[in-house]
């Protein structure tokens, strides 16, 4: 019974996390740092709507994962089925911001190709921001963590480097939720025995070069200056996930002060903040998220209670012999509400034509 708590709080806290995070990193995506911290100061508050705040992409994927997870029952090709018909949805739905590498392949998707050969080849960051919520659930089996995250990873990047980026944020999920002590090397002993085969050296020496970086305990700008990502860290899966793990590991149990610091080093800043904050969520629960941060959001379908009833209902379907159904809502008017989003990234683009530069 404590156990199920805690699986529902590393659940919820899973989501919570990544969406508040990606609310938080929202205005400032793509902005180099010193014209971030410019426009907008620290990133302690929403700053995209009147001090509120909307989650985009990453939410929404993290969100799709978690009742295709719950329609699977342990079956990764019905999970990936699953999956791929929220992703053919998502797209009619008119989202005005994804990857590129994203819209192809839910395209292809929408054409008719099977979820196995809709996937792009990219190296974008779009599995890592799915798999955290699946390293929460499945990470104690490194057989099923391999087969889900593949099956998600490879839906949209036909790609070994995404796939390993993902990989690597399913562990430490996995970890951060289900250890008492979360550290370098007990990440790296897991890494080993998830990530193998040769072509698997290269990610692990990324991470490695993480883990040094986050003993030195240097801001983790420096270390994505040194990975020759200039502009902020970038979406690339080899930018992204290094420099989550480092900021992860300096303040696993520390939310606000996590995700502040990968925001303030730019880039893709509501990818990053989203996967570290999925990553840190599922340790400290929706409790060590800041609750004015919580309450900021104001959107819809997805607002807050929806989604802790989601990472609820994930949970009880876990130990259920029935089926457990994920929270409804009206798909019909979700253009609506992306029309508002697009409407407030217009806003934002125009914004940043202006001073100060
Ligand atoms: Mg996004």
């Amino acid at each position: 019974m404590a156990d199920d708590r805690l699986m529902e709080s590393a659940l919820v806290g899973c989501l919570l996390g990544g969406a508040v995070g990606d609310a938080i990193g929202l205005p400032r995506e793509g902005l180099p740092p010193a014209r971030a911290q410019k426009l907008f100061a620290k990133p302690d508050r929403h700053r995209l709507v009147m001090g509120r705040g909307l989650v985009s992409d990453d939410t929404e994927h993290a969100c799709f994962t978690a009742p295709a997870l719950m329609k699977s029952r342990g079956d990764s090709d019905r999970f990936q089925r699953s999956l791929a018909r929220s992703l053919r949805l998502w797209l009619l739905s008119l989202p005005p911001a994804m990857g590129l590498a994203t819209l192809r392949a839910c395209v292809k998707l929408c054409l008719g190709f099977k979820p196995g050969s809709s996937g792009v080849n990219s190296a974008g960051n779009g599995p890592a921001m799915r798999s955290a919520i699946v390293g929460v659930l499945w990470g104690h089996d490194r057989h099923k963590l391999r087969d889900f995250v593949y099956k998600s990873s490879y839906l949209i990047h036909h790609n070994t480097r995404a796939y390993q980026g993902a990989l690597t944020i399913a562990v430490a999920a996995y970890i951060s939720a289900h250890e008492s002590q979360v550290s370098g090397h007990l990440l790296l002993s897991h890494l080993r025995h998830v990530l193998d085969g040769e072509d698997s050296y290269h990610f692990i020496s990324l991470v490695e070069e993480a883990i040094d970086s986050a003993k030195t305990k240097e801001r983790v700008s420096n270390l994505a200056l040194r990975l020759g990502s200039h502009r902020g860290i970038s979406g690339f899966v080899e930018h992204t996930v290094p420099c989550v793990i480092q900021v992860w590991l300096r303040y696993p149990n520390d939310y606000d002060k996590a995700v502040a610091e990968i925001i303030s080093a730019g880039g893709d800043t509501d990818t990053t903040a989203a996967i570290l904050g999925g990553i840190i969520g599922a340790r400290v629960g929706k409790n060590g998220i800041p609750s004015p941060w919580l309450q900021g959001i104001k959107d819809w379908p997805r607002d807050m209670k929806w989604i802790e009833r989601l990472g609820g209902a994930l949970a009880r379907s876990q130990n259920s012999q029935k089926p457990v159904s994920a929270p409804r809502y009206n798909w019909p008017l979700v253009p609506f509400r992306n029309l508002f989003l697009l409407l407030v990234i217009l806003f934002h683009g125009v914004r940043r034509l202006l001073p100060p530069y």
